[in-house]
């Protein structure tokens, strides 16, 4: 599965605030051995949103994950971009009230708010594209929304990072869980090596022994203290497969490591 990331909000263009939520969504996503295609980061715009969309679609994504914009605000306008880029209206979405509701409603109550009375700002988050469906959130007001679309699965989540991951966790990772075979994991080795090229060789030879292994050499920022980090990552059907090959490959090149310096 080829994946997306839209990033949406003036304030990551603007320099603002770091974007950490595709950070994270990248770990997470690539823990399950999907492969990101591409990030995209774009201004509060309904047409950016909308070109952005259909440009991930063109490129083949089968998956595309927006962040930010799902909010009560008039520039959270992530849902008329995805309207716009499919040509589909927005309508008010019964099971996104209800969401809406119930987490006012709790607000009041814990006294975080003045009143519940589910105002037009309030039930905006409520308005979905045609076909969306509403992905729950217990931690903050705007539902997630899942949408089918041109062979793509669309998933709108909030900007908050606290929100976004609630919603990932409880939500989203079942459905994708159902939807993709296989596993990913990794391991980052620090090895007293002063110069990459001489790695270059050790890790093709391991690479090619280790079917199903990625090996990538990244040199750190204090490279005159001699050290390189080597990130291996191999994906497989189950775990045991998966750190099986990762402990063959570690195994393979500090004995071909420790031959090189003998
Ligand atoms: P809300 O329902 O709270 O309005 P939202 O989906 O509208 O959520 P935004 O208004 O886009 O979210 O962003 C709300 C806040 O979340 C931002 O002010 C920022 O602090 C944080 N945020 C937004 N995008 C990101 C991001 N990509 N990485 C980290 N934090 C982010």
């Amino acid at each position: 599965m080829d994946v997306g990331i839209l990033i949406v909000g003036n304030e990551i263009l603007d320099g603002v605030v770091l974007d950490t939520n595709s950070n994270w969504l990248v770990r997470r996503l690539r823990a399950l051995a999907l492969h990101i295609r591409e990030f995209i980061t774009v201004r509060d715009e309904v047409p950016e949103i909308a070109k952005a969309l259909r440009r991930m679609v063109e490129d083949g994504c089968d998956l595309i994950i927006t962040t930010g914009g799902l909010g009560p605000t008039h520039d959270d306008k992530t849902l008329r971009g995805v309207a716009a880029a499919f040509n589909l209206p927005l309508e008010l979405n019964k099971e996104a009230l209800g969401i809406v509701e119930r987490q006012y409603r709790t607000f009041y109550e814990r006294g975080v708010i003045r009143t519940s009375e589910i105002t037009e700002a309030r039930r905006k988050m409520a308005l979905l594209p045609r076909g969306a469906r509403p992905l729950d959130n217990r931690v903050g007001s705007a539902p997630g929304v899942l949408l089918e679309m041109s062979g793509a699965t669309i998933i709108c989540l909030p900007g908050v990072p606290a929100e976004l991951k609630w919603i990932f966790e409880n939500e989203v990772l079942g459905i994708l869980k159902e939807r993709v075979k296989g596993l990913m994991r990794e391991r980052i080795l620090s090895l007293p090596a002063g110069d990459e090229s001489t790695l270059s060789p050790i890790i093709d030879e391991v690479m090619a022994q280790v079917p199903g292994v990625y090996i990538k050499s990244m040199v750190q920022p204090y490279a005159g203290k001699g050290h390189i980090r080597l990130w291996i990552s191999a994906y497989g059907d189950t775990e045991d497969e998966v750190e099986g090959r990762i402990s063959r490959a570690v195994e393979k090149l500090m004995r071909k490591l420790r031959e090189g310096t003998q």
